[in-house]
């Protein structure tokens, strides 16, 4: 396969149709074609319904996807796989699988890099690099699934917490949301697609018109906006309280309660003015508080708090009236939270 040929799931409905008319395919052809490459078939040979000779031309013009496997860690026992892949054009991302008993997720990327820039962050230490394209969000879910399949398992969740703020890529992400819900598709639920966000308020606003009942996660870290500014620096053009009343018009019009997270920094933002700050904020809301253990990042000066004080933070949030989980930490042996492969693997090609 040649790169310059384009990757089938990039090319346009329009452009594709008239590639069939021009090949003397039925048209019904395209719908066909497109539902194997997006429920992963490996090769167009794959696609047993198709005539062989059609096959042959559509390996001649197209790659099956435009997305190059260049690193690959597992941990947690085989139970967390992370994938970097590299981009056409040479940028990388990361992809994340995890496996539990009822389900399997899939951690996303929706950027190479991240304008952002929250300080314990390892995605926001590289220069941002590009948005990704649908295809190249939708192609993460298809190796996903593929993967998983070849286990005997069924790609069920998707979380935009990879590489990259979502919503500064807001068409392309929810385009791939509606691909990947497609029941032709990967027929994953919307409602088991979680849209994680470090706050940009007019596309929350924007997500309440679109119907479509995604899970929506605001990483939060803090509950005041002097401490916020600087662990989210976007807060300081989308300050809290917008943000807060943005997120909760989101959870009224879905009626679907809103995630928020809180990156857990020993000593920066686990103390009982911090719980009685978040729950002052949150009390009484269709809420839900995700706490996670920091991951820890090198040139960064934060660690994670223990697990004693993890507890008592969430006790005192529990007494504050919240609901409260706190995030298991899988995947931390495999470079964990967003970005961390990509940084080792980018660390590597610096000093080889
Ligand atoms: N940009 C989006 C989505 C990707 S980040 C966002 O910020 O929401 C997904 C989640 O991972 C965010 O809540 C982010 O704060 C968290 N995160 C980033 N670095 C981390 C680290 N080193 N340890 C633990 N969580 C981290
Ligand atoms: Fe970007 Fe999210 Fe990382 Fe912040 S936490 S730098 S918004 S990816």
């Amino acid at each position: 396969m040649r790169e310059e040929q384009p990757a089938l799931l990039s090319v346009a409905v329009a452009d594709l149709d008239q590639w069939f008319a021009v090949h003397d395919a039925a048209p019904y052809r395209r719908r066909q074609v497109l539902a194997w490459a997006a429920r992963g078939a490996a090769t167009f040979d794959e696609m047993r319904d198709v005539p062989r000779p059609l096959r042959a031309e559509l390996e001649a013009s197209f790659r099956l996807s435009s997305l190059k496997p260049v690193a690959r860690t597992d941990a947690d026992s085989g139970l967390t796989t992370k994938t970097l892949y590299e981009l056409d054009g040479g940028h990388t991302v990361e992809a994340v699988v995890m496996r539990y008993s009822e389900r399997s997720t899939l951690c996303i990327s929706s950027q190479a890099g991240c304008p952002v820039g929250c300080p314990f962050c390892a995605t926001g230490k590289f220069p941002f690099g590009r948005n990704l394209a649908v295809h190249e969000i939708e192609e993460q879910a298809i190796a996903s699934a593929r993967l998983l399949a070849d286990e005997g398992r069924r790609l069920s969740h998707v979380v935009f917490m990879g590489m990259g703020e979502p919503f500064i890529n807001y068409d392309a992400v929810i385009e791939s949301v509606r691909r990947m819900s497609d029941p032709e598709r990967l027929a994953i639920s919307p409602r088991r697609i979680v849209l994680s966000t470090s706050g940009v308020i007019p596309r929350i606003e924007q997500l309440s018109s679109e119907k479509l009942p995604v899970t929506l996660a605001v990483s939060l870290h803090a509950a005041r906006d002097e401490l916020r500014d600087v662990l989210v620096p976007i807060n300081r053009k989308y300050p809290l309280h917008d943000l807060i009343v943005a997120a909760q018009r989101y959870a009224k019009t879905s009626g679907r309660r809103v995630s928020y997270e809180w990156v857990m920094l020993a000593g920066v933002n686990d103390t009982e003015r911090d719980a009685k700050e978040l729950s002052a904020l949150l009390k009484g809301k269709l809420a839900h508080v995700n706490l996670i253990p920091f991951n820890p990042v090198d040139g960064t000066p934060y660690s994670a708090p223990s697990r004693n004080a993890i507890r008592q933070f969430r006790q005192l949030l529990v007494d504050g009236g919240l609901n409260v989980t706190v995030r298991d930490t899988r995947g931390r042996e495999a470079d964990a939270a967003c970005g961390q492969l990509h940084e080792r693997v980018m660390r590597q090609r610096v000093t080889a």
